[in-house]
């Protein structure tokens, strides 16, 4: 059951076959099993779930489904869920409980869906490990010494050691889609505005955005469904007509043009990534599709960029926490700066204080032209990278990551080589486009390689249909770890 697709589910649901509080105990019942290991949760209140899936149950009997009334979704700990405790995986936020639903988290529950929990993630989303979180690393399902990627580590593992048969993540600069790649799984991040940020906490706001994680494409699509769309609430939610993300998951990909940029290939790019996501081109080159050679030549400049721009709206973001209205407040301090300054030093760990000092520097009078403004022209220039590729091209691919899932504590004391990890995801981000991971083979240690699909703005269903074609042909995304039976 817990290797059922998001069809299946819905379908063995409409049947009743199983019932929304049978399929949510079995998961509650592995996490209460697996969890304590993985660390992939951090909030679960079977109540709550439970009282959830009786209301599908009588949603189903009532013949008011919908394709996800009755589905157990996990939520990554960022997204605020009215009466759960909604931490960002930090000490500053260890005792809120959010007094209000997210959009995402309001649309889910209005089609019926089940929460499942809170899932484990980076401090404020900032990581690429699932290492940075106060409540301690998580694990990665295919091998216990590793981490499962991050920031969206804990969904990911959720997903791929079947704790949840979906979940919710963020993606700033890749943590749906390196998770995702590191765990095996399915992750989109969509078009910037495609999913409305309201209620998600914010790390950089120009770059956050909202997406799903599953097994497949076709699980990726349905969840979508739910929950992107207009929402007057995030001043960037864009509205345009409702899309039905299923809509292309049939059509063939005879005379797709897929783009392979070759700064994708260069140094850094393990042999083994290399070597998959290579097997998984000739795979789509079977099926129809033809590869288009082609350079987006200021690639080399991402990782730079991102890591000026997202510090400093983190900067920004992040002054809104000081110990005043809700979260962590210092327990002895003088005189009320000296109270903010111990709320915020005990608060926030190392690596949001190195963010939130590297964002603050280069927003400083003197080095704004410097560091800010120009990271911020180097923004422009790989958004037109992509316009000039996609001219040539439907979709590009790549590896999501230059490496399979390292172990843990490998990266944790050296940031700039955390941050290099980022080197094929954040530019999707830096420019607003729609980008995805799916499983395409294994590597080192047996562990999972992700391929990244990207394609141009508003294509997130042409996406979804390319890779659930590569998914009717391959198996890759139907392999799971061993604790995973
Ligand atoms: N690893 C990147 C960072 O640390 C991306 C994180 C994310 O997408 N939230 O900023």
């Amino acid at each position: 059951m817990q290797n059922a697709s998001l069809k299946q589910l819905s379908a063995q649901l409409a049947q009743k076959k199983v019932s929304s509080v049978e399929l949510t105990q079995l998961h509650l019942d592995r996490i209460a099993r697996l969890n304590p290991d993985l660390n992939a949760f951090v909030t679960v209140d079977a109540d709550k779930s439970l009282a959830q899936a009786r209301a599908a149950d009588a949603r189903i009997a009532a013949g008011t489904a919908q394709p996800l009334t009755g589905i157990p979704v996990a939520h990554k700990d960022i997204f605020c869920a009215k009466g759960w405790l909604t931490t960002c995986g930090s000490k500053i936020l260890s005792n809120f409980v959010s007094p209000y639903d997210a959009h995402v988290v309001e649309r889910l529950d209005a089609a019926g869906a089940v929460n499942l929990g809170k899932t484990n993630m980076d401090e404020f989303a900032m990581g690429s490990s699932t290492e940075t979180c106060f409540w301690g690393a998580v694990k990665n399902p295919w091998d216990a010494t590793r981490v499962p990627g991050g920031s969206s580590g804990g969904s990911a593992a959720a997903v791929a050691a079947r704790l949840a048969p979906a979940a919710i993540g963020t993606d700033t600069g890749g943590s749906i889609r390196q998770p995702a790649a590191f765990s095996g799984i399915s992750g989109i991040k969509p078009t910037y505005g495609v999913v409305s940020r309201y209620g998600m906490i914010a790390y950089a706001s120009s770059l956050d955005q909202g997406g799903p994680m599953a097994k497949s494409a076709e699980d990726l699509a349905l969840m979508l469904n739910a929950f992107a769309g207009f929402d007057a609430r995030d001043s960037t939610s864009l509205d345009r007509p409702p899309e039905d993300y299923t809509r292309a998951l049939a059509t063939p990909l005879k005379g797709l043009r897929i783009g392979v940029p070759k700064e994708y290939f260069g140094d850094g790019l393990d042999g083994d990534v290399a070597t998959a996501v290579e097997a998984a081109l000739a795979q789509f080159e079977k099926l129809g599709a033809k590869r288009v050679a082609l350079s987006l030549p200021n690639s080399r400049l991402s990782v730079p960029a991102y890591y000026v721009i997202a510090p400093a709206e983190a900067s920004s973001n992040l002054s809104r926490f000081d110990g005043v209205r809700y979260g962590y407040r210092a327990p002895e301090y003088g005189d009320l700066s000296d109270m903010y300054r111990k709320s915020r030093a005990q608060g926030f760990g190392a690596e949001v204080k190195r963010r939130i000092l590297i964002g603050t520097y280069v927003l400083s009078h003197g080095y704004y032209d410097a560091y800010y403004l120009k990271a911020q022209q180097i923004r422009r220039l790989i958004a037109q990278d992509f316009t000039e590729a996609y001219k040539q091209c439907d979709l590009i691919m790549g590896p999501t990551s230059p490496s399979v899932a390292f172990g843990i504590g490998a990266k944790a004391s050296d940031p700039v080589q955390m941050y290099l990890t980022d080197v094929y995801t954040v530019s999707a981000n830096l420019a607003g486009l729609p980008a995805m991971s799916i499983p395409c083979g294994f590597g080192e240690g047996g562990m999972p390689v992700g391929l990244q699909v990207m394609g141009n703005y508003f294509t997130e269903a042409d996406m979804l249909g390319a890779a659930h074609q590569f998914q009717l042909a391959t198996d890759w995304h139907l392999r799971r770890p061993a604790g995973a039976e």
